[in-house]
């Protein structure tokens, strides 16, 4: 299950290899994932937590699916990598999955040119190609930002009265 909703890949959001494959022999699969603990099943594990239960402890939410080197990354420096930060690279991992899936539509709705060029738009503004005298004042440099944020989510740009420069 933990493997199946990150789409087999790595959570570590910055690693996500591919943890599945064919191997030579016709229905041979070569597997480096790992089902790993976010917070350890044994007392002197790494980021063991005494006040799970368990049953906590050996549920679904407390692990995290990642290659063998993440796995042994993350087991390697607990102060590094925290309960939290573990948490947060699920999440994300999870919501890529999807993405990934959904990528496949976009590219069927859209030429990948066209994408391009409206990637260039949303950046084409004082806020990324000038130095801040443009943007003099931080709420105009925070709305710039916020803009192209929004533009980026929605396909949708505007311009800084509101009105759409282009969908
Ligand atoms: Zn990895």
């Amino acid at each position: 299950m933990l493997a199946n909703r990150v789409g087999w890949k790595c959570s570590n959001p910055d690693c996500r290899r591919e943890t599945r494959g064919a191997a030579t022999e016709k229905e041979d699969i070569i597997s480096i994932g790992v089902a790993s603990h976010i917070t350890a099943a044994s007392k002197r594990g790494p980021r063991y937590d005494e006040k799970l239960t368990a049953q906590e402890r050996a549920s679904a939410e407390n692990g995290t699916w990642l290659c063998q080197s993440c796995s042994k990354l993350i087991d390697s420096d607990v102060h590094r990598y925290t309960v939290a930060k573990l948490k947060k690279w699920k999440k994300i991992s999870e919501e890529m999955s999807t993405l990934d899936l959904e990528e496949v539509a976009v590219r069927k709705n859209h030429e990948d040119k066209e994408l391009i060029k409206f990637f260039v738009q949303c950046f084409d503004r004082p806020v990324f190609k000038d130095r801040i005298y443009r943007e003099g004042r931080m709420e105009d440099f925070d709305k710039a930002i916020e803009d192209t944020i929004i533009a980026l989510n929605t396909g949708v740009l505007r311009t800084r009265d509101g009105s759409i420069l282009k969908n």
